[in-house]
């Protein structure tokens, strides 16, 4: 959900470089955190720095460093997360809409081949990116959305599964007991438990999702985006996931980015689009993430000083060098993860605003 960043704090923070000429002064302007992560090509990043994500990361790099493509060690990496049912923020497991339906987003691009494919809420296939890819390679489109996705996952043999967990039904079962007084979920009044009395109020929302973005040993570029969104949300609403330029962008003469958090704004600032230009323009991986989420919150200066979404950018450009960073105000330091010859780092990133 949106939460309010500490305008005081970012401005104190900032105040060394000058926050006027940020944009001003594109390409050179020093780092204002940290230098970012310096890897080497071939190399696979992820968003996910959990064990699952290191796992994923681990598999895709067999591939990788015995010569596979980048697009191929993404879609590995992914699909291990999407399928791990721990996971409630990706494929099977994920949170399901208001209705307790799990509706999957996922975005791919191949920047060897300037091409991209998605899906929109898709139900039913536990890997979402593997369907994107269908759609990149096997149609002459871009996105498919729900049962026509669906229909065509089907076609080339995917088998449609319920995808809720007994974790994720538990939790959507909750948070419909939960999220009004005034409905008649929950067990009768006269017999309810005063302890256990709903609590109305702000529903508990959730965002999680995962980006993989890779460079393979011929220098080529890929990356996905894979999701099953804002948890609770409105039957049909999608995300910023599937969407190229808002949560991946890919661009073989520069590397890629991807989003994480409140799809709503990543979509309205082309967030992943905007990152691949900085980096093209100059700058560094870990400054390009930095500069998306500083772009948004200009966007929303005029209007309400005291808002800003919950992001989380993760960026790697085609030298192997990658950042991350996000405004969540009160969870520390952003993770991600990398692999590549030197082994596996977790590396953290830039809080914005801190
Ligand atoms: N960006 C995703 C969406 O808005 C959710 C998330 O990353 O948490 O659907």
């Amino acid at each position: 959900m949106p939460r309010a960043i500490n305008r005081r704090l970012f401005l104190g923070r900032t105040a060394g470089v000058g926050v006027g000429a940020l944009f001003a002064r594109a390409v050179g302007l020093e780092a204002r955190s940290n230098p970012g992560g310096i890897g080497r090509v071939p190399i696979l990043v992820t968003s996910h720095s959990n064990q699952t994500g290191q796992r994923a990361a681990e598999q895709a790099w067999e591939l990788l460093s015995a010569g596979g493509s980048a697009l191929d060690a993404v879609e590995l990496a992914a699909n291990v997360i999407e399928v791990d049912p721990e996971d409630t923020s990706v494929g099977y497991g994920g949170l399901p809409n208001e209705n307790g339906v799990v509706q999957l987003d996922a975005s791919v691009m191949d920047g060897a081949t300037y091409n991209a494919g998605a899906v929109a809420s898709l139900e039913g296939i536990k890997n979402p990116s593997s369907v994107a890819r269908l759609v990149m390679e096997r149609t002459d489109h871009v996105l498919m959305v729900g049962p026509g996705a669906l229909a065509l996952a089907k076609s080339f043999g995917f088998e449609e599964e319920d995808l809720m967990t007994e974790r994720s039904r538990a939790r959507w079962l909750e948070w419909r007991e939960n999220r009004s007084e005034s409905d008649d979920w929950g067990p009768p009044d006269h017999l309810k438990d005063r302890a256990e009395a709903r609590i109305g109020g702000e529903p508990a929302f959730h965002y999680g999702t995962v980006n993989v973005l890779a460079v393979d040993a011929s220098g080529d570029v890929a990356g996905i985006t894979t999701t099953s969104g804002l948890s609770w949300k409105i039957d049909g609403r999608v995300g910023d996931s599937p969407i190229i330029g808002a949560g991946l962008y890919v661009d073989n003469d520069v590397g890629a980015a991807g989003a994480t958090g409140r799809g709503e704004d990543v979509i309205k600032s082309c967030a992943s689009y905007f990152m691949v230009e900085r980096m093209r323009a100059g700058r560094t991986p870990q400054q390009a993430c930095e500069d998306a989420l500083e772009m948004i919150r200009r966007r929303y200066e005029r209007l309400n000083l005291d808002f800003m979404p919950g992001e989380k950018f993760v960026a790697l450009n085609r030298d192997g060098d990658y950042g991350c960073a996000w405004s969540y105000e009160s969870r520390g330091l952003p993770q991600m993860t990398a692999r590549d010859s030197g082994g596996l780092t977790v590396y953290e990133g830039v809080q914005f605003g801190a």
